[in-house]
């Protein structure tokens, strides 16, 4: 009976009751993509206590079982969160937690483990306007949340009750409203928190004339101490962002009800959460996220996000891989904790949208949309202009040359077209003495902007178009020699080159960075009498002199017994566009009797260089170290956050010679003649590498 009372109450809020907006015929087939292969599903309508959901996205059938959004657990007032690294989701509603990952049929119920059948797994679909969703199975969530679930087998629809919770209530236990308070995040919009001594029974509703949002919470009674009475009402005068005042009153007793109306200037979104503890609410006035576009805007190719409000943003450029992210702060996304599009505008390769969870760079209740911009292969520094129009943010990739232009990077070859307006003749012009190639074609031919956009791929340093005359000259400059060929024929719309490194490369061509490691002030490992950095140096030297002499460009990051950090290491190898980065240590371990060479890559691809590139290196280096020395191989490591090698713009490994605790071998390491061995081997194994690379 209170239970009827309580959503009775928001019926006449309402002041009407709606009905189900579903239709048997409703039920379409469409074509899904999941694990890169493509489905036919049926579409169906969910219904939550008798009504539709529809949240932009369609539910469906899939083997037997229905698939609905993640967001749409929220609509039941569960709260969703999402781990992009490992792509699992965390559904918490009161006492259960519920951690789902992609394509697996292990659930995690409170920490947990169950099996589910393969075809339960939630999934990662792209549907066929190319958005890309977390969808997971509606019954098996519903239920361990504690829902009442079936089949509506008249109407063919899969439905949830909410209101009769399955769950056993304690009805004797009416909580208590202990305080409601007004806090602020990293922007100036106010937050609600309300606490209480028990778990959140509530509903909401969003209400016009005038706008404000009504919270009813069941089962409650107050007990606020610090806010001040009139006539029964409790207020707090917020005026400030979206709210300006909060009216709190027992709206009924037996049932005991809570009812809070937050007063506002504007029509707002609003989110509202459980707190970690399941005894508080947390209400923010966000705005919402909904879908980003691909669209023309003054002539330019553009993305739009389209919002309910008008957010703050935060633009950072991240580096390894390039991206450039957009934070819009107080902000939900529409779509659910995770999105892709594949927009391919200008430099951007493919957009990226979540629910962040925030870091140090934000206060830990923010609500923040995160947008991420992948930058394709090869391009460095790209910039964007953002516009706010309306709800509306336009993002424009700025080098405008790339409306004219197209470059793409295969492993090694690059393709560079120009896009002309017509068909045209053109002249290609390589000046292999200044490193510059030079395509002129007549000026109406292209629709000229002249423009220029930094690549520095490792062959191609940087593009420009310019006028001269009645030519538009696109110049290609150079880092080194390349050899190319033409792709289009004598007279195209679309003139087309590739470029690559040329194979008759010089030794004196290849620059190679020698990194001694530690040094000054930082001995490295001290064992057995002997200092890391003092080793470290000496085969350094030795590995320099024999590149030298075989007329190789070799640059050493220090020379003497100095200090210098990491991050200046890398420096150095990329301000100079060094071909090859080669980092020399020394190891320690504990057990002395462990002996032998260590070779570490970077574990993931960098800006220009595949991970299987660095591998093969580590890999040739190691073998021949082994070869030249007899020492035991102890691996090939792959590590992701050692500077050298990640910072490095470059092919870079860094070799550990040797462990200096044990005793036979530290002998070795300090000997001329042994350290010679390893130099000469570590040079073979770049020469076989320049071989093939
Ligand atoms: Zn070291």
């Amino acid at each position: 009976m209170k239970r009827w009372k309580a959503v009775l109450s928001l019926l006449l809020i309402f002041g009407f009751i709606s009905s189900p907006g579903f239709a048997a015929n409703k039920h379409n087939k469409i074509v899904v993509s999941m694990n890169g292969r493509k489905h036919t599903v049926t579409e169906v309508p969910v219904l939550m206590d008798g009504q539709a959901i529809d949240i932009g996205i369609p539910n469906f059938i899939h083997q037997d079982y229905t698939f609905v959004p993640i967001r749409f657990v929220e609509k039941y007032g569960a709260e969703v969160s999402w781990d992009q690294k490992t792509k699992t989701a965390t559904v918490v509603q009161k006492d259960k937690e519920i951690k789902m990952t992609i394509n697996s049929s292990d659930v995690y119920v409170n920490g947990q483990k169950q099996v589910v059948d393969k075809v339960l797994a939630p999934k990662l679909v792209t549907f066929s306007n190319k958005d890309t969703r977390t969808m997971i199975p509606f019954r098996l969530v519903a239920e361990i949340l504690g829902h009442e679930v079936g089949w509506d087998n008249s109407n063919k629809v899969p439905f949830i009750n909410t209101k009769t919770n399955k769950v056993p209530d304690n009805n004797s236990n009416t909580m208590e409203i202990t305080n409601v308070l007004v806090d602020k995040g990293s922007t100036n919009i106010p937050k609600i928190i309300i606490n209480g001594t028990d778990n959140f029974k509530y509903s909401t509703a969003l209400l016009e004339n005038p706008h404000r949002l009504v919270i009813d919470i069941e089962d409650a009674k107050l007990n606020l101490k610090n806010i001040p009475f009139e006539n029964g009402v409790g207020i707090l005068n917020v005026n400030s962002g979206p709210i300006s005042k909060i009216n709190i009153t027992q709206f009924s007793k037996s049932p005991d009800v809570v009812r809070i109306v937050v007063h506002l200037s504007e029509k707002v979104d609003f989110d509202i959460l459980s707190g970690k503890d399941n005894k508080s609410l947390n209400i923010s006035f966000v705005n919402r996220v909904g879908k980003i576009e691909k669209e023309n805007i003054d002539g330019k190719e553009a993305l739009v996000i389209y919002n309910t409000n008008k957010p703050k943003t935060n633009t950072m450029k991240l580096k390894n891989p390039d991206r450039i992210v957009i934070d819009l702060l107080d902000s939900s996304l529409e779509a659910g904790s995770y999105v892709e599009y594949n927009h391919n505008i200008g430099f951007i390769e493919k957009v990226r949208v979540s629910q962040f969870e925030p870091d140090n760079n934000y206060k830990s209740n923010d609500r923040i949309v995160r947008v991420v911009l992948d930058v394709k292969n090869g391009i460095s520094d790209p910039n964007i202009k953002i516009d706010t129009y309306d709800n509306r943010i336009v993002i424009i990739p700025e080098t405008s040359i790339w409306e004219t232009i197209n470059y793409s990077l295969k492993g090694k070859d690059r393709t560079i077209s120009i896009n002309a307006n017509k068909k045209t003749e053109y002249d290609i012009d390589y000046n292999s003495h200044g490193k510059v190639m030079t395509i002129s074609l007549p000026l109406d031919s292209l629709d000229l902007k002249e423009g220029y956009a930094s690549i520095n791929d490792g062959l191609v340093k940087d593009i420009q178009i310019t006028k001269e005359g009645n030519k538009a000259k696109v110049v290609i400059n150079l880092m080194r020699s390349a050899e190319y060929s033409i792709l289009s024929n004598r007279v195209d719309n679309k003139i087309s080159v590739s470029l690559s490194r040329d194979s008759n490369i010089k030794p004196s061509d290849r620059i190679i960075v020698i990194d001694p490691g530690h040094g000054g002030k930082d001995p490295g490992a001290v064992q057995n009498g002997v200092n890391e950095k003092d080793v470290n140096l000496a085969v350094s030297h030795k590995i320099n002199e024999g590149l030298k002499n075989k007329g190789y460009t070799t640059i050493m990051t220090r020379e003497d017994d100095v200090f210098i950090e990491l991050k200046e290491r890398a420096n150095i190898a990329n301000r100079n566009m060094a071909d090859l980065f080669i980092s020399i240590h020394s190891n320690s371990n504990p057990n002395a009797n462990v002996s032998g060479i260590q070779v570490l890559y970077h574990s993931k691809d960098k800006t220009n260089v595949k991970k299987e590139e660095t591998y093969n290196l580590a890999n040739i280096i190691m073998e021949e170290i082994v070869k030249g020395t007899g020492a035991e191989n102890k691996g090939l490591l792959a590590r992701e956050k050692t500077v050298v090698i990640r910072d490095t713009n470059m092919p870079s490994v860094l070799i550990e010679l040797g462990f200096l605790t044990n005793p036979n071998e530290s002998q070795l390491l300090n000997d001329e003649v042994y350290q010679e061995l390893l130099a000469e081997s570590i040079i073979r194994g770049i020469e076989r590498y320049f071989e093939i690379y």
